[in-house]
C-alpha cells in the first residue's frame, strides 16, 4: 500500500505535460479594496487534458470567474505558475507576447457576447483573424462565412447583432472565437442569459469541438449541463473540491465536501491487494478514485465468494462506521491498481450529522448492500 496526502504540492517541469492542455500550479489570487486585502483563490492545483470537455460550478462569489481569468491571461495570478498548451504565460512574457498568445490560441466565450454593436456578424467573426494575422486577407470572409454557416447564421450574416436573437448573438459570439481554430476554448456562463433551447445548441457545438479534439471548458451555474461534460469540477470559496469526493457523495454541501477534501488521504493498492480484512476495525470512509474492489464473503466450507464489485464512484467502509462494527468482509484491489481516497472515522461522523441528505443517501446504499450479503449467504448455503 502506498500512502500519499492528497494535498501534496505537485510541480510542472519547464514544458508541462504533454497530454495536459491546462497546468495549474499553486494558484493564489488576492484582490485589495477598500475593506482591506481578501484571498479569491487559495492555492489551486488543478490539470486539464487535451480533448476533455469540462465543466466548472460554484456558487456565485466562489471564484469561477476569477479562475479562468488566470487560465485565458486577461488577470494574472499573485502567485503560481499556469502552464496553457505548453506555454508558461505569465513568466518571462510581456503583456502583449500574451494577448498575440492568446489570439492563437484561445477562443473566449462571455456570458454576455461582447459583440461590437457597429459590425455585422460576419465582421465580427473576422476581427481576431485580423488582430491575429491569421489566413490570406481575402481568405477571411469566406472563413468567417463557414463558421457561421457552422453555427446556423448563415442568413444573417450581413446583420448587426442588434437585429439577432440573444441566442444568435452568442452563437456568433461562438463562432468569433473559433475564427483562428483554437485549440482551447473557455466560456464563462454562456448560456447563463438564454432559454434552454438555445442553451442545448451551444452545448452541441461545443459537444462537436471536443469531437474535433479540441478542448472546452465551461463554467455553468445549470447543473442539468454538468452531466454532459466529462469532468464537472467544483469551486467552493476559492478552492478546487476533490473530484473524487464530489463524484462519491454528490448530495453533500459544497463546504462539507470541501472539508472532505481537506482532511482526506490518497492510497493505493496493488492488483489482489488486501484492503480490508475480515473482522478488522474499521477506522476510514473508503472513495475509490480509479480502479475496482472486490467485497469478499466466506461460506460455511470457507469458500471465497465475491459479493461485489465496486468502481470509480462508489465507496465502502460506511457500514461498519456507522454501526460501530468490524468488518464483516475482505475487500481487496481487483486486477489493476487501485486508488482510494479516504476519510478519517470522526469527520466523516461529523460531517455525516450534520448533512441528513447525505446520511439518507448512504443509508438507501447500506439497506442495498444488507441485502445483497442475505442473498449471497443463502445462495453460499444453498450449494
Ligand atoms: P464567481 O465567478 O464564482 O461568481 P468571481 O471569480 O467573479 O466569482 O469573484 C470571486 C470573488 O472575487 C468575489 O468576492 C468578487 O467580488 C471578487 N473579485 C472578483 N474580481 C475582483 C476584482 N477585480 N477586484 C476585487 N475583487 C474582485
Ligand atoms: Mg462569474
Amino acid at each position: 500500500m502506498k500512502k500519499t496526502p492528497l494535498r501534496a504540492p505537485l510541480t510542472i517541469d519547464s514544458a508541462g505535460s504533454a497530454q495536459a492542455m491546462i497546468e495549474l500550479r499553486g494558484i493564489i489570487k488576492r484582490f485589495t479594496n477598500a475593506a482591506g486585502e481578501f484571498t479569491v483563490l487559495k492555492g489551486i492545483d488543478l490539470t486539464i487534458n487535451r480533448g476533455e470537455f469540462v465543466s466548472i460550478v460554484g456558487k456565485s462569489g466562489s471564484g469561477k470567474s476569477t479562475l479562468l481569468n488566470m487560465v485565458t491571461g486577461i488577470d494574472h495570478p499573485t502567485e503560481g505558475h499556469v502552464v496553457v498548451n505548453g506555454a508558461d504565460i505569465y513568466t518571462g512574457i510581456t503583456e502583449s507576447q500574451r494577448s498575440k498568445w492568446r489570439g492563437k490560441n484561445l477562443g473566449i466565450v462571455f456570458q454576455f457576447f461582447q459583440l461590437l454593436p457597429m459590425l455585422t456578424l460576419l465582421e465580427n467573426v473576422m476581427l481576431p483573424m485580423d488582430y491575429a494575422d491569421l489566413y490570406d486577407f481575402d481568405e477571411r470572409p469566406k472563413r468567417a462565412m463557414e463558421l457561421l454557416t457552422l453555427v446556423g447564421l448563415e442568413k444573417f450574416a450581413y446583420k448587426l447583432p442588434v437585429l439577432v436573437s440573444t441566442g444568435q448573438q452568442q452563437l456568433a459570439a461562438i463562432a468569433r472565437a473559433m475564427a483562428c481554430d483554437p485549440p482551447l476554448l473557455v466560456a464563462d456562463e454562456p448560456t447563463g442569459n438564454l432559454d434552454t433551447r438555445s442553451a442545448d445548441k451551444i452545448i452541441q457545438l461545443f459537444e462537436g469541438f471536443v469531437e474535433q479534439g479540441k478542448t472546452v471548458v465551461m463554467v455553468t451555474h445549470d447543473p442539468s449541463l454538468t452531466s454532459r461534460t466529462h469532468r464537472n469540477i467544483i469551486i467552493s470559496d476559492g478552492e478546487v473540491i476533490d473530484e473524487t469526493v464530489s463524484r462519491s457523495l454528490p448530495q453533500l454541501r459544497h463546504r462539507h465536501m470541501l472539508e472532505f477534501t481537506k482532511v482526506a488521504e490518497e492510497r493505493s493498492y496493488q492488483p489482489g491487494e488486501t484492503i480490508i480484512s475480515r473482522a478488522q476495525s474499521v477506522d476510514y470512509f473508503f472513495m475509490i478514485r480509479t480502479g475496482q474492489v472486490e467485497v469478499v464473503l466466506r461460506d460455511e466450507k470457507n469458500q471465497e465468494y465475491i459479493v461485489s464489485n465496486l468502481g470509480k464512484g462508489e465507496y465502502f467502509g460506511e457500514m461498519e462506521l456507522l454501526d460501530g462494527g468490524k468488518s464483516i468482509a475482505n475487500v481487496r484491489a481487483g486486477s489493476q491498481l487501485v486508488e482510494l481516497v479516504i476519510i478519517p472515522r470522526a469527520d466523516f461522523m461529523r460531517v455525516i450529522n450534520e448533512s441528513p441528505i447525505t446520511a439518507e443517501a448512504i443509508g438507501k446504499i447500506v439497506k442495498k448492500r444488507l441485502e445483497e450479503h442475505r442473498t449471497a449467504d443463502r445462495r453460499a448455503a444453498n450449494r
